[in-house]
């Protein structure tokens, strides 16, 4: 199956690329996505030449996230990857049919992984941000396998259930001796359009308490916030649309300490 999606080519698209960051969580639906393609428009604002590979191989949500629905062409034996927004962005999900999802097995993603590493005509670039499948389960760790040099950043809600799950995450990758950069804490609170309350819906403190025990920074916290929520689903990102919001500025700092 996978012949038929890759050309195959000896050429090593990604030779050049300085910097990977991969983004992942203990479990889905914390933020994963969000974060790493903030985290790669405010990289790319800051004025480096950035990718983003989108190996969510359960769920690739950047291309709704980016409204990206062309499917990338070939040249020369290469994908060329979509340009948005300033960024170079390759997804699974433009290369598979809805309908027809495949079967993933750790062998498989890593030689697909590889090749959208590879045979994607990324260029020169000074990131590369990889968002990861979610969790400690075998793609995700076939991923991060397959990807030289990387270093990772960890989303997390403040919520116990997930600091569990995102603990075993940092675990595992710690056994794999790939470097962690941070943490990430989302959907830390919600303030009101009426008030400057800070109501903490999903509990207080996680982040904190994860970095301390974990020994790993604590990047920054990032609110709830309706706006993203709304400009995601329609492919608009949270920067490009609100590039001055309190989000966008978290976002920024969080960047900057990549
Ligand atoms: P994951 O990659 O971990 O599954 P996503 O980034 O896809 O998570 O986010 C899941 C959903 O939550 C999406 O609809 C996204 O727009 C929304 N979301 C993520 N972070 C926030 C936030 N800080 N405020 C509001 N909505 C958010």
């Amino acid at each position: 199956e996978l012949h038929r999606l890759f050309p195959k080519h000896p050429l090593k698209g990604i030779e050049k690329t300085a910097h990977f960051i991969a983004v992942a969580s203990g479990k889905g639906g914390v933020g994963k996505t969000t974060v790493a393609l903030n985290l790669a428009l405010a990289l790319k604002n800051e004025g480096f030449k950035v990718g983003l590979l989108d190996a969510d191989v359960y769920g690739p949500s950047i291309p709704v996230m980016m409204g990206l629905s062309e499917k990338p062409q070939s040249e020369a034996g290469m994908i060329v990857p979509l340009e948005k927004f300033g960024l170079k962005v390759m997804s699974f999900g433009f290369l598979l049919e809805e309908s027809h999802p495949l079967i993933w097995r750790g062998p498989l993603v890593g030689k697909a992984v590889k090749q959208l590493l590879n045979d994607v005509m990324w260029g020169e670039l000074d990131y590369l941000v990889v968002d990861l499948p979610p969790g400690t389960g075998d793609p995700s760790i076939t991923v991060a396998q397959s990807i030289p040099t990387v270093s990772l950043v960890v989303v997390t809600t403040p919520q116990e259930v997930a600091l569990a799950d995102v603990k075993k995450a940092i675990n595992m990758f710690k056994k794999m001796d790939i470097s962690i950069l941070g943490i990430v804490e989302n959907m830390s609170y919600f303030k009101c359009a009426h008030s400057d309350e800070k109501i903490e819906i999903f509990g207080a403190g996680g982040g904190e308490r994860l970095s301390q025990q974990m020994d790993i920074p604590l990047l920054g916290k990032i609110p709830i916030d309706l706006d993203l929520r709304r400009g995601e689903d329609e492919g608009r990102p949270g920067i490009i649309d609100s590039p001055d919001s309190e989000t966008s500025i978290v976002f920024k700092e969080i960047a900057r300490q990549l």
